[in-house]
């Protein structure tokens, strides 16, 4: 069993450094176990938080220990009476080939259906980071049709299923990703009303005027995963009582945390701002997946991935995923 382990914490930038691998045994299972082999590896943001030792919105990860994360397989090997080999399930097995897990424990493992969403997709638009889209728009941003809602980070896991459910809801959609191909694939293949590159904005004066552009009847919600002059932009253009949910700063996880230029827009347009963390918000898991199921099962969410091959490249990908190097949903595919 090949695992990848935090070796030490990063100064500044996260490197492949920072990470190492190693090969154990499986131990052998107790009662109430079951070995689950992965066949997918989520990457995903929040596991840069965890590789430092100060405040983040993840826990921090202890050294030596095998990186968290979620994982999508199949079970080989079961000491609990309700799971059998072969059956595919998602867990939190982390950065290795096999894990054993209690099944027993709340949420530890989750059953899933592939009859019409293929097992990767459970760890991206029909698992965690869909999910994640669908709580801050459903529940922080609360939609009305024909409301303008903009997201950033908008071609990825879940910028992209932000997009769908905000169509689904009558909404003009607007997405902000990195370059002229991600742009294209919001407008043509995800159906956004419009799409700006942010690397072709770098600055305030810039975003503003292309938010100006894009949404005309300005912005009344906004899905914040990147901080820094994107926020400001939205700001200067967001309407009265605009909600924001506040899912990932991404801009700022590999550096010096972002100031916010003017706070004051906040109460200037009595807008609603509000963070959120998915894995506290449980109880909307059952309703949210059984959409995400059926926007992806017909056709009308098709999430991109971008797959890493091998255990080995999870570190390569991982810091990959930091710098917009992805193209969707990254996983590391082991098998
Ligand atoms: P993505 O698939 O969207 O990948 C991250 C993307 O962020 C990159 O592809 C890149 O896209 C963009 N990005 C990176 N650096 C910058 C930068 N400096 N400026 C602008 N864009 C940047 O990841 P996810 O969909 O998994 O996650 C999206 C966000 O959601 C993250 O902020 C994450 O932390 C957050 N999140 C929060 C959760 C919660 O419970 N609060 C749960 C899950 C995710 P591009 O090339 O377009 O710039």
């Amino acid at each position: 069993n090949t695992q990848i382990l935090l070796d030490n914490r990063p100064v500044g930038e996260a490197t492949v450094g920072n990470f190492k691998a190693v090969t154990t045994d499986t131990p052998a299972l107790q009662d109430g176990q079951v070995l689950v082999r992965h066949h997918f590896l989520s990457l995903d943001p929040y596991m840069r938080g965890r590789m430092n030792d100060s405040k983040s919105y993840a826990a921090s990860q202890p050294l030596g220990e095998v990186m968290i994360g979620g994982t999508a397989g199949e079970v080989v090997e079961s000491r609990h009476p309700k799971y059998q080999p072969g059956d595919l399930v998602v867990g939190m097995g982390g950065w290795q080939q096999y894990s054993v897990v209690n099944a027993a424990d709340p949420g530890a493992l989750r059953k899933v259906d592939t009859t019409h969403v293929p097992l990767s997709h459970h760890l991206g638009a029909v698992g965690m980071p869909g999910v994640t889209a669908w709580y801050g728009l459903v529940k922080i941003i609360e939609p009305k049709a024909g409301e303008t809602m903009v997201v950033s980070a908008a071609s990825g896991a879940v910028g992209s299923a932000f997009g769908a459910l905000a169509k689904a809801r009558g909404c003009r959609v607007v997405g902000i990703a990195g370059g002229p191909d991600k742009c294209r694939y919001l407008t043509d293949e995800l159906g956004f009303d419009a799409a700006i590159d942010h690397r072709a904005h770098p600055d305030l004066k810039s975003m503003s005027q292309a938010l100006k552009a894009a949404c005309p009847n300005g912005i009344d919600g906004y899905f914040e995963n990147v901080g820094g002059h994107i926020l400001d932009a939205v700001l200067l253009r967001a309407n009265a009582f605009a909600r924001i949910a506040v899912c990932g700063m991404i801009a700022g996880y590999d550096g010096a945390p972002l100031p916010l230029q003017n706070p004051a827009l906040i109460l200037v347009n009595r807008m609603k701002v509000q963070g959120f963390i998915v894995s506290e918000h449980m109880e909307v898991w059952p309703e949210a997946l059984k959409e995400l199921g059926t926007l992806v099962g017909t056709g009308k969410l098709r999430p991109r991935e971008s797959v890493a091959q091998g255990i080995e490249s999870a570190p390569e990908a991982f810091l990959g995923l930091l710098k917009g190097k992805n193209f969707g949903k990254q996983l590391v595919k082991l098998i």
